[in-house]
């Protein structure tokens, strides 16, 4: 065979196998494992590194890592020397083992391929060309994929921001929800939801209940309006939580290492402006519902409604002097649902337990929804050991129920199952002068259960 003419029986075998990672790669991890799984059998390949220019920063950044900087220092003054030459059309670079090849997008050269190893190969090099190309195709199409994926996880993360007060009129039920899920979304940083006082100039950590920037309450001071505010070098962004021209709360976005993105930015002032939405319509419902006296989602009666059956039959108890239980109960390990099925799986679990609940019970007994995966049950005229086999039995019924997802169409997954944490207590006139003492009492036994292993039933003193 001539020198430099190419093989093409073995190009035909290499560019086949090429393809095949190319089309089977759905992250920029994969197609590096591709390549050097395909070059270590065909030349003397052992590394390979693609590097593309991040549109974001305009830098240069390892396609596998873009969140990290390259390292300072000679290797990267001479990796930006190559990526000039190839952007002035040399096919390839040599330095030592390594080779450089250009990585196209719309026909300019905007990275790199790092390929290591000793080749021996005289037709590698005619060969390189074609692979430059092919590894760009490969490239553009996951930096396209990637986007693609992006905005379907923001639209579905501003529909759940949105769907909450569906379901949630207590704010503080919500914002965790909301922190939850923009966390869930911007996966890089640590975000924090705020919420301001309505009478002082002042923010309360609302999720979670732990915040590890220093200067916090200064930079929370200095939001004036609905901008987004930036410190540290964009390692802190504040995002403003807006309703009606007044400032509610910030959500605050937080990484100890790198700064904010463009696109996570863009991002974050979306979601900051639906959760601003969600608080305003959570605040407004929550003064409709105050007249109302149902729980949206489950159908029983809502907190409000709690406070106030929990006056009248403590009131009847003492004057009647009969017995009167209260149960609690807690939803086990309730964040796990929703963090390996979804929300809508969690409100699914949630309706489902309301249900069983209320099957389980008789006609004069009061189950509401105290808040959140907590229901609480008032049941008069009931002695507490009643009330403990009431609760046994709700216990097992919840255990043995299974939770039908099918609706949500997750692979492999048609129905869940959850058990709850149950607390019962007795209401005694003469201790208990407040009404709310019985169903603390009985969050005593909750805590305990929960504390003693959770899936049981404890009576409080
Ligand atoms: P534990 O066994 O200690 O109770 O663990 P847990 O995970 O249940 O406890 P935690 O209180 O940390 O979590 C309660 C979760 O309930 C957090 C919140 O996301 C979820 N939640 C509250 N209300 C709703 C709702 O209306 N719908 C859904 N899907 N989730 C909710
Ligand atoms: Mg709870
Ligand atoms: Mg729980």
């Amino acid at each position: 065979m001539p020198e430099n003419a190419v093989d093409f029986h073995l190009l035909y075998k290499i560019m086949y196998e090429l393809t095949v990672v190319f089309e089977s790669s759905k992250t920029p991890n994969e197609l590096i494992l591709g390549l050097k799984q395909v070059f270590k059998r065909f030349f003397e390949i052992k590394e390979v590194e693609i590097f593309s220019v991040d549109e974001n920063s305009n830098c240069l950044k390892n396609f596998v890592k873009p969140w990290e900087n390259l390292p300072d220092g000679a290797s990267c003054n001479f990796l930006h020397d190559v990526f000039l030459q190839l952007k002035e059309n040399k096919p390839y670079v040599i330095n030592g083992d390594e080779i450089f090849v250009p990585v196209f997008s719309q026909d300019k050269v905007n990275g790199v391929v790092k390929l290591q190893g000793n080749v021996q190969k005289e037709e590698f090099f005619s060969f390189l060309p074609l692979l430059s190309r092919q590894i760009s195709l490969a490239v553009v199409h996951l930096k396209y994929f990637e986007t693609v994926i992006n905005s379907a996880k923001f639209y579905e993360t501003i529909r759940n921001i949105a769907k909450i007060t569906e379901t949630q009129y207590d704010l503080s039920y919500i914002l965790p929800i909301m922190g939850e899920i923009i966390d869930g979304f911007i996966k890089e940083h640590l975000i924090y939801i705020f919420l301001k006082s309505t009478h002082k100039n002042e923010y309360k950590l609302i999720w979670p209940n732990k915040c590890l920037i220093n200067n916090i309450s200064d930079y929370l001071s200095k939001i004036t309006d609905s901008n987004y505010l930036v410190f540290d070098e964009g390692k802190t962004c504040i995002f403003p939580l807006v309703s009606k021209g007044k400032i509610s709360g910030a959500v605050v976005a937080y990484n100890t290492i790198d700064s904010l993105n463009k696109s996570e930015v863009k991002y974050l002032e979306q979601l900051a402006i639906q959760a601003s939405i969600t608080v305003d319509k959570a605040k407004e419902y929550m003064k409709t519902l105050e007249n109302a006296t149902l729980d949206a989602l489950t159908g029983l009666n809502n907190r409000h409604m709690f406070y106030q059956r929990l006056a009248e039959t403590t009131s009847n108890a003492r004057r009647q002097k009969t017995n009167l239980c209260c149960i609690m109960t807690d939803i086990d390990f309730f964040k796990s649902v929703n963090d390996t099925y979804g929300h809508a799986a969690g409100d699914l679990a949630l309706k489902t337990v309301a249900k069983t609940i209320k099957k389980e019970l008789r006609e004069y007994d009061i189950a509401s929804r105290y808040g959140g995966e907590e229901f609480a049950i008032l049941l008069p005229d009931t002695s507490p050991d009643e009330a403990y086999k009431v609760a046994e039995r709700l216990r097992k019924q919840v255990e043995k129920k299974k939770i039908n997802i099918e609706e949500l169409k997750i692979e492999g997954v048609k129905e869940i199952s959850v058990t709850i944490s149950i607390g019962v207590s007795l209401y005694i006139s003469d201790k208990m002068k407040d009404p709310n003492d019985l169903y603390k009492s009985a969050d005593k036994g909750l805590y305990i259960a929960k504390e003693s292993g959770r899936n049981r039933v404890v009576v409080s003193d």
